[in-house]
């Protein structure tokens, strides 16, 4: 059983050539609405694989909000810990998408704002049974550190998006940052090179493991003693979204059937890989078919 704690937003995505600049407006293309938000998409991404999900968050009293509910839930996700939230706005993701395929992104958390320590108690049974707890930063920093206390199996935290001040939770067993995220933590520039990363990762103490995502580069696992660089599948990527919440959700399933972190890690890379060959969030996720096909 996985337990994840986070975000569901509905993101809205509209094609322009050039970014609106403050006080500019542009007429884009039609617009695209797809669930996500990192934990909704997480929880997708460990379902689609094969294992039993639930997910603990907040949407809206509005449409969005059902429309979140209904697709984590046709994936297979748990969502009785999913609450609703009466006279607020569910979480959108006002994206524009550029000609260069560059993003600008706007989030309004809303119901993801109210997420409280409250609903953690609320599922204290689930964080408690579950072999792996999955947290990340689009929730309330409250809100990881109740999970944090209540989790009986693992703890793995994704700390995107990058918050510079933001406190990790304590108990924190592999620790999940891209470059950008690592650097936000330890309060420094961007680590670039496999040194800086290592140094990085090691000022972060209390923390297990850090696994950087490095994108096309793969990934570096470190610890207290030794670091290991797994480099990336090498495949034709169409669209990047989603391959950090695919790692981590596929990293989840891995070490919830117990397989050794480097182990656990090559695997979800390849889930990582295969989504960025298709379109989109929560669809472009690959299946265990899919999964055991490109590893066959
Ligand atoms: P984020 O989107 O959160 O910054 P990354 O870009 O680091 O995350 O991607 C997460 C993982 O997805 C990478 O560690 C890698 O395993 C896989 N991945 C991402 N982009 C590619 C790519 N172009 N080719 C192969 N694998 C990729």
């Amino acid at each position: 059983l996985i337990a994840v704690v986070g975000s569901l937003n509905l993101d809205l995505v509209v094609p322009v050539r050039h970014h609106a600049t403050p006080g500019e407006t542009v007429l884009g293309g039609d617009l695209v609405r797809h669930p996500g938000g990192k934990g909704a998409n997480q929880a997708v991404a460990a379902a689609r694989l094969g294992a039993r999900v639930a997910l603990v968050g907040r949407v809206g009293d509005d449409d969005a909000g059902g429309l979140l509910r209904s697709a984590v839930r046709a994936a297979g996700v748990d969502v009785s810990h999913v609450r609703t939230t009466e006279g607020t706005p569910s979480g959108h993701a006002l994206i524009t998408v550029d000609e260069r395929a560059e993003n600008a992104i706007t989030v309004s958390p809303g119901a993801n704002s109210r997420l409280a320590a409250a609903d953690c108690e609320a599922a204290s049974e689930l964080l408690a049974a579950a072999a792996v707890t999955l947290l990340q930063h689009e929730v309330p920093v409250e809100v990881d550190h109740a999970a944090a206390r209540l989790a009986g199996g693992l703890l793995v935290h994704n700390p995107a998006p990058a918050l510079v001040g933001r406190q990790l939770p304590s108990g924190v067993d592999v620790l999940v940052p891209n470059r950008a995220e690592l650097g936000a933590l330890t309060g420094r520039p961007e680590p670039a090179t496999r040194g800086e990363l290592v140094a990085a990762a090691r000022e972060l103490t209390g923390v297990g493991a850090v696994v950087v995502t490095l994108g096309a580069d793969g990934v570096l696992l470190v610890d207290g003693s030794t670091d290991l660089h797994l480099p990336a599948r090498p495949v034709d990527p169409v669209d990047t979204t989603a391959a950090g919440d695919c790692f981590c959700g596929a990293l989840a399933v891995a070490l919830a059937e117990g397989r050794p972190l480097d182990r656990a890690a090559r695997w979800a890379a390849v889930a990582a890989a295969l989504s960025t060959t298709r379109h989109g969030a929560q669809p472009s996720l690959p299946t265990r078919a899919e999964l055991d096909a490109a590893l066959s």
